[in-house]
């Protein structure tokens, strides 16, 4: 069968075009075509939420997404859990909890208007324990200060009518938890960035930043677009503002720009588990554990996914290479960076018990069978299969301290007042990226006066 012209699938469905710019047109000064307004480093689910809401705001002014990828959206963005988070979690106050309550709700409006499908499946966090009920009613009370829609606890008559194979004592009910595929609503993001007029350029790894002495283009334009972005092929466009949106390497764009590299990103993997296709019907919606107050990932949980299958987990190990997504993958620079961090140093003393015990239960099956079994007894170490994993940028201080809000900010010198950074965009900043691109713009026109 020939295939279908592209014009007829759904919006969301086709490919975004990437443009590439001809390499004899970058860095030559010759056009206009190297040149633009703000240039957003990364195209991952963030920077082209943010590049779309400030091309659709300005649309006199122009725009570039530079990813160091051929495909868009592929790391973090293209490999996580899929949730949209309803906000129960986060402190009240902070950023994680507005964006992500404000980030959900326009999720939902999006996909609607685009036609990108989702599902509304809810989710129940689940205590086994009677000591964690104490925790679960916290949560509540801080999912009822965020204003999250719809909550509720609920016993164990009522979890097993929502779930008819999980055990608990009682439930916190959140109906409007749902699932989509977070690759597919990035790709949506690019087509309406390049529809308002955008520019995306693939294979473009930012290696260098910095503020031209002399203008490169005539001495007009020159210092309209102070700011050099050099590639890892030496290919060159110059901008008047930048916004770094680089997930895991985003501490190195921080240092190459003359900035902060603190805090740093301290890659965490997370592997997934698979049920295999009959046992799917054990599980309806999202089950999550109560989860651990010492960090911030939110435990080994039950999720289905949009094609019908159901992942478990994921687990959290240190990586040994940011972007490694298998077990063995081991980078030299990486580890050296990670282990010269006295920060990493602080968190592995103070936390190597449960490191050690993610480790042990990342290597071995039934070890994580044990802690699905405290909510599906049934599942057993025959109806799993490893599955894919993610890697978690997340951002670590000094003292060893994982930062647990959303951070945005800039930097200092020449290039710092030009250049804002989000340094620390973990979960939920898929389900907030709609919201996080509101504030971003929101700041990027009152620090730059766009
Ligand atoms: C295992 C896992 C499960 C998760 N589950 C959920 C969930 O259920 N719900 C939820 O809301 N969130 C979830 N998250 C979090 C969410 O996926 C991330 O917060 C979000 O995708 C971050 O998007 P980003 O654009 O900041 O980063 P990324 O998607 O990582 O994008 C950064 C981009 O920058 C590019 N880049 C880096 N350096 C350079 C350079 N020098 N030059 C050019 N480009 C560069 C990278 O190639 C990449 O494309 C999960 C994350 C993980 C890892």
């Amino acid at each position: 069968m020939a295939p279908l012209p592209a014009l007829l699938l759904p919006q969301a469905l086709r490919a975004p075009r990437t443009f590439f710019l001809p390499s004899r047109r970058l860095g030559t000064g010759e056009g206009p075509t190297n040149t633009f307004d703000v240039a957003v480093v990364g195209a991952g689910i963030v920077g082209l939420a943010s590049a779309r809401e400030l091309c659709l705001r300005h649309p006199s002014l122009t725009f570039a997404v530079l990813e160091k990828e051929k495909e868009l959206a592929v790391h973090q963005s293209g490999h996580n859990s899929g949730v949209i988070h309803s906000g129960i979690y986060y402190t009240p106050g902070s950023l994680k909890a507005k964006l992500c309550v404000e980030g959900s709700l326009l999720c939902y409006e999006y996909c609607d208007k685009k036609g990108i499908p989702y599902k509304q499946c809810g989710k129940l966090i689940v205590a086994v324990e009677q000591e964690e009920i104490p925790r679960l009613k916290a949560l509540y009370e801080r999912g009822l200060q965020n204003k999250v829609r719809g909550l509720k606890l609920i016993n164990t008559k009522e979890i097993q009518a929502k779930e008819p194979y999980c055990r608990g004592l009682m439930a916190l009910d959140s109906p409007y938890t749902g699932i989509v595929n977070y690759r597919q609503v990035a790709l949506a993001y690019a087509e309406d960035f390049q529809a308002a007029g955008g520019t995306v350029l693939t294979d473009f790894e930012v290696k260098d930043i910095q503020m031209n002495k002399e203008s490169p283009i005539g001495s007009e334009e020159g210092m309209k677009y102070p700011v050099a972005v050099r590639n890892s092929k030496g290919e060159e466009i110059h901008c008047r503002h930048l916004i770094s949106c680089a997930g895991l390497y985003s501490d190195r764009l921080s240092q190459i720009s003359g900035c902060s590299p603190e805090p740093r990103i301290v890659p965490f993997r997370g592997d997934y588990l698979v049920l295999k296709p009959e046992k799917c019907y054990l599980v309806r919606g999202n089950i999550y554990p109560v989860p651990d107050p010492r960090f911030p990932f939110l435990g080994f949980h039950f999720t289905p996914r949009m094609d019908g299958s159901v992942w478990l987990g994921p687990n959290a190990v240190l990586a040994f290479k940011r972007e490694g997504y298998k077990f063995y993958d081991f980078s030299v620079p990486d580890f050296i960076d990670a282990t010269a961090y006295s920060g990493l140093w602080k968190l592995v003393l103070r936390n190597f018990s449960y490191g050690m015990g993610e480790m042990y239960r990342a290597c071995f099956l039934s070890a994580q069978v044990k802690q699905l079994q405290r909510f599906i007894p049934e599942v057993t170490v025959n109806d799993i299969l490893r599955g894919p994993a993610g890697v978690r940028a997340q951002a670590l201080d000094r003292d060893g301290n994982l930062v647990d809000d959303f951070v945005f900010d800039g930097g200092s010198g020449d290039i710092g007042a030009r250049i804002l950074h989000v340094r620390n965009a973990p979960s939920p900043a898929a389900t907030s990226s709609l919201a996080i691109a509101k504030m971003i713009a929101d700041e990027v026109e009152h620090r730059f006066h766009l």
